[in-house]
């Protein structure tokens, strides 16, 4: 749509009715420029404040984000489509992460002094992360205040200012979040959104000038940014979805493993990148395990406990999963009549070849694949066997088994006998490898990652017969330091 002014502009819908929720420019490559620009401005005022005043008025961006909690649920409900209570959920958790961000940025990135070792005695050092600059973030649609947040949050309390690129399907999210920080923050806009379809992300991480991309979307978007910041050697941290599992060990207990599975597949109509989309279950306890997984997810109705599936083109991507894993397996729950668009009612497939397109690729919808294993060594095996790598879930009632498969779990974050308990805690590192991405948001690791490392070192005092780099050393020196190095270093254990 192009206005009377010319400015051409999109509209964001409710998935559920198709209704315009509201109207948002298109920002063009010029416009997303000139907003890096005036986030520059913003960051080098922001760079400059004191800690302590950086931290006041994130804590207060905190504040008015929880006074206007229910103002953001109506957004997030009606351009996501998900009930008001996964809503309240969302931004309940980025309120805990903004306040965990803002508390800690100092004590993790703030300066530091640095042994420098006996060789470097004379020498002081320290060490500090210092803000990048200007952060701009690309932002999905399925946790438009949690997901993009991780970043926002953890890149401003580092000292940058962010330009927000939410997803076509949440522009109205992404505006909100940017005008009540301009609320907490009313010196400088540290927090700017511009909004517009794929080609306004593409300007962003092309040529518009910011010091970092952070991206949550599909790996092949993630790979044409990547391509994009290749030109300018943007850094980029990267988080792609997943395929993750859950393992349901022999002595676990089975109903709350069952209630956490149901859970991890199907809150969000699926549309989880931690989302449950595989299951693993011992021979011993299958049948009983898949008897408590029915009964419940018989009682589970998508409009009802979920909602709609947000964005339309996906719901062919589900059907093709469905239709798939019901030709090579069995649906035990729902089928290939559990599509009725905008909505997706529970289906549980069990025996899909491990090779299907149900098992191998992301799906992002309320579905899932059962599979009968000998072990947790199989169950490992199989889901490990996967290009993702972001997170799991282990259910056993042996916490040291369930420990050792966590660890060995292939992914960035494990469960054990919870579901997706680690995205609650703010101090835990989130993010994935392989087609998961790289990179990480939360916690220390992700404050770190919107940050460059400083060295700095003064001599502080002259190291007699010690002065190894300059001209003027002489032999005696250089000996001096191999015995050194030798009496330090010289002898095995
Ligand atoms: P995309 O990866 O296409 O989009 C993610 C974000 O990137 C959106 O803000 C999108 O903007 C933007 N974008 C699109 N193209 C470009 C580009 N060339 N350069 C820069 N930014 C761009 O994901 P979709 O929303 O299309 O979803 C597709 C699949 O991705 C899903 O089915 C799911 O499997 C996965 N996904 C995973 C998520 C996760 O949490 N890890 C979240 C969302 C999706 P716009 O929306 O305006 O196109």
């Amino acid at each position: 749509m192009t206005t009377v002014t010319g400015q051409r502009t999109f509209d964001s819908l409710d998935p559920a009715t198709g209704a315009v929720v509201g109207t948002h420019p298109i920002h063009d490559a010029a416009a997303v420029r000139a907003a890096v620009a005036e986030a520059g401005v913003a960051a080098a005022w922001w760079a400059a404040l004191d800690p302590a005043e950086r931290r006041r008025r994130l804590l207060d961006y905190k504040a008015v984000i929880t006074r206007d909690l229910s103002r953001i649920v109506d957004v997030v409900h009606a351009e996501t489509g998900k009930p008001k209570a996964d809503a309240v959920l969302e931004v309940v958790l980025t309120i805990t992460h903004l306040d965990w961000a803002a508390r800690n940025a100092h004590r993790v990135l703030g300066r530091r002094r640095i042994s420098p070792g006996l060789v470097a005695a004379n020498v002081a050092a320290t060490l500090e992360y210092l803000p990048l600059g200007v952060v701009g973030v690309i932002g999905p649609w399925n946790y438009p205040v949690f997901t993009p947040m991780g970043s926002i949050a953890y890149a401003l309390a580092a000292g940058n200012a962010v330009v927000f690129k939410p997803s076509e399907l949440t522009p109205g999210v992404g505006v909100l979040l940017a005008a009540l920080c301009a609320e907490a923050v009313p010196e400088h806009r540290i927090l700017r959104t511009v909004t517009g379809l794929g080609e306004t992300g593409a300007a962003l991480a092309a040529d518009a000038g910011v010091n970092k991309i952070a991206f949550t979307g599909s790996t092949a978007t993630a790979k044409r940014v990547m391509a994009a910041c290749a030109a300018n050697l943007t850094p980029l941290v990267a988080e792609c979805g997943g395929k993750d599992a859950l393992i349901v060990d022999a002595d676990a207990d089975l109903p709350a493993a069952a209630d956490a599975a149901l859970w991890g597949a199907l809150s969000n109509a699926g549309q989880t990148c931690v989302g449950v989309e595989r299951i693993y279950v011992v021979d011993a306890v299958y049948d009983a395990f898949m008897k408590e997984l029915t009964d419940r997810a018989g009682r589970v109705r998508a409009g009802r406990d979920y909602g709609p599936i947000t964005m339309p083109s996906q719901i062919d991507v589900i059907r093709r999963h469905i239709d798939d894993a019901v030709d090579a397996g069995r649906a035990v729950v729902g089928g290939a009549g559990s599509v009725r668009a905008p909505f997706v009612d529970p289906v549980i497939v069990e025996d899909v070849p491990e090779d299907s397109s149900a098992v191998r690729e992301e799906t992002f919808g309320p579905t899932v694949t059962v599979k009968r294993v000998a072990d947790v060594e199989e169950a490992l095996e199989k889901t490990n066997a996967t290009a993702y790598g972001l997170a799991g879930t282990v259910f056993s009632g042996n916490t040291r088994r369930a420990v050792e498969l966590a660890r060995r779990m292939r992914g960035g974050m494990t469960a054990i006998n919870s579901i997706i308990s680690f995205a609650s805690i703010p101090a835990l590192p989130f993010g994935g490898v392989g087609d998961s991405g790289f990179g990480r948001i939360h916690g220390a690791d992700g404050l770190r990652e919107f940050t460059r490392p400083k060295a700095v070192t003064r001599r502080r005092f002259a190291m007699p017969g010690m002065n190894l780099t300059s001209f003027t050393r002489g032999e005696k020196e250089v000996d001096r330091l191999v015995r050194l190095v030798t009496f330090l270093h010289g002898r095995r254990r």
